[in-house]
């Protein structure tokens, strides 16, 4: 089970999910996010000491040191969970300041952005000690690793997940941190924002659970993006290919990457509202149910990049030496697009686009446009299945569009439009998707 920000928002929060926990006898492993807004604040502190300001940095950490110790008379009800853990808490603050008078780096940031996990377990952990449950804090910087790729290490990841659950055996109940992790050189590093439910499905593939939960401040996976949709509806059931490819796109519910190792390890997921605990949420799951439009989401920050060269396009190799650039500044390509006389592709990490683009100058006319979005419309769309692409492109009549993507899965139909035609873009699908055609069958 794992429990995001608003989940353990509040001292209150907590004991809501210590209930929900506990409501059965089974043994669980419960992965919790640092409460809501701390990892921004910690965030906030390393951008002051990157800009070399200690007592900007020295201010937001007394001020979210308050915060915290205005939870403790709430959270425990004896003195001496109550300070046990207000002196875990000092010891915290006191460690978050000494890192204000040291060199700062990378290596200081990522350890002040673990500091909101190990924060909200600990705390956690201590007031159901004081419940009477039996539960241990498993430390997930002994668990989740990744390689040098940054990406998960696996293997690492299942031998030291059972390492720590052989143990401790024999609890109910073991907690531990999202997010949080060691990198390839055993540096303190993290699953990147909205990590949680990453570090939830590895472990959850890890120990082949029988049910990844994400628990979280919404009844399941929604039709449309909620923050800019109104009237959007959960979806029941998902397929992972199409989870996957929401997460991906855009659906904020669910870190990018997350449903990757659950799909590998056949474990289905199902997103859940701690909110409205018996809320049916989603369940995602390897059942593809053929003849619907399941959902929309939309990724920003697109960049995208066109390559027009008559001379080029049709020799072979072109876009082996296009792709080749890409490569080699480990930039990754979500979209592709091509005619007889160009290919665009988009982007969306900037770190290396300059030095791209003036590679990529060697073979043909390049163009860059910013501020672009990638919106996703995902469901059964195979080709053999007439109409729903063009009903998907219907919604686009009042909207430029840059790119369109078909035919790269069975699961999805992608458009490129302007950062600022997304939410116009995105309400306009929810009308012709989800409101008008009774031709198209809801989710079960
Ligand atoms: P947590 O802190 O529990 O990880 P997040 O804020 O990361 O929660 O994710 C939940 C939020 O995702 C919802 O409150 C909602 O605003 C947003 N969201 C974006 N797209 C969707 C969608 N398609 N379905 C449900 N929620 C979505
Ligand atoms: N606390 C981290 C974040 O805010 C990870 C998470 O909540 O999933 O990004
Ligand atoms: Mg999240």
């Amino acid at each position: 089970m794992k429990f995001g920000g608003t989940s353990v928002g509040s001292a209150q929060r907590m004991k809501d999910v210590s209930k929900l926990i506990t409501a059965d006898s089974e043994q669980k492993i419960v992965v919790l996010s640092a409460m809501s807004g701390t990892t921004n604040t910690l965030v906030e502190i390393s951008d002051y000491l990157y800009k070399k300001n200690p007592e900007g940095a020295y201010n937001v950490i007394n001020q979210l040191e308050r915060k915290y110790m205005d939870h403790l008379t709430e959270l425990y009800a004896t003195n001496e969970w109550r300070q046990k853990t207000e002196q875990f808490l000092k010891e915290e603050f006191s460690y978050l300041r000494s890192l204000t008078k040291t060199l700062f780096t990378s290596f200081e940031e990522k350890v002040i952005l673990a500091q909101g996990e190990i924060i909200s377990t600990n705390m956690v952990t201590n007031y159901l000690l004081e419940q009477g449950v039996k539960a241990v804090l498993l430390p997930a910087l002994d668990m989740i690793r990744t390689d040098k790729n940054a990406e998960p290490d696996l293997a690492y990841i299942r031998e030291h997940t059972d390492i720590q659950l052989q143990a401790n055996p024999d609890y109910d109940i073991y907690i531990t941190q999202g997010f949080i992790c060691r990198n390839a050189y055993g540096e303190i590093d993290n699953l990147q924002r909205g990590g949680s439910d990453y570090t939830a499905c590895l472990i959850g593939a890890a120990i082949e659970a029988e049910e990844i939960q994400i628990w979280t401040d919404i009844d399941g996976m929604h039709n449309n993006d909620p923050r800019f949709v109104e009237g959007t509806e959960p979806v029941r059931q998902l397929y992972f290919e199409e989870a996957a490819e929401l997460a991906y796109f855009g659906a904020k519910i669910l870190h990018p990457t997350c449903i990757q190792p659950a799909k590998f390890a056949g474990v289905p997921v199902r997103l859940l509202n701690t909110m409205d605990p018996a809320a049916p949420g989603t369940i995602i799951n390897n059942k593809m149910h053929r003849g619907t439009i399941k959902a929309v989401a939309a990724k920003d920050n697109i960049i995208c990049i066109g390559i027009q060269s008559s001379r080029m396009l049709l020799a072979h190799g072109f876009l082996r030496k296009v792709f080749e650039i890409f490569e080699t500044y480990k930039t990754s390509i979500d979209m592709i697009a091509t005619s007889e006389v160009g290919v665009s592709v988009t982007i969306d990490n900037r770190a290396h686009l300059a030095t791209i683009v003036d590679e990529l100058k060697k073979y043909g006319t390049v163009t860059v446009e910013e501020r672009m979005c990638i919106i996703c419309v995902v469901g059964d769309l195979a080709s053999q299945n007439i109409g729903f692409e063009t009903l998907a492109m219907d919604a686009f009549k009042q909207v430029p569009v840059r790119m369109v993507s078909y035919g790269g899965s069975e699961h999805n139909i992608s458009f490129v439009v302007a950062e600022a035609d997304k939410q116009r873009a995105l309400q306009a699908l929810q009308r012709t998707l989800f409101t008008y055609n009774d031709h198209i069958r809801r989710p079960a």
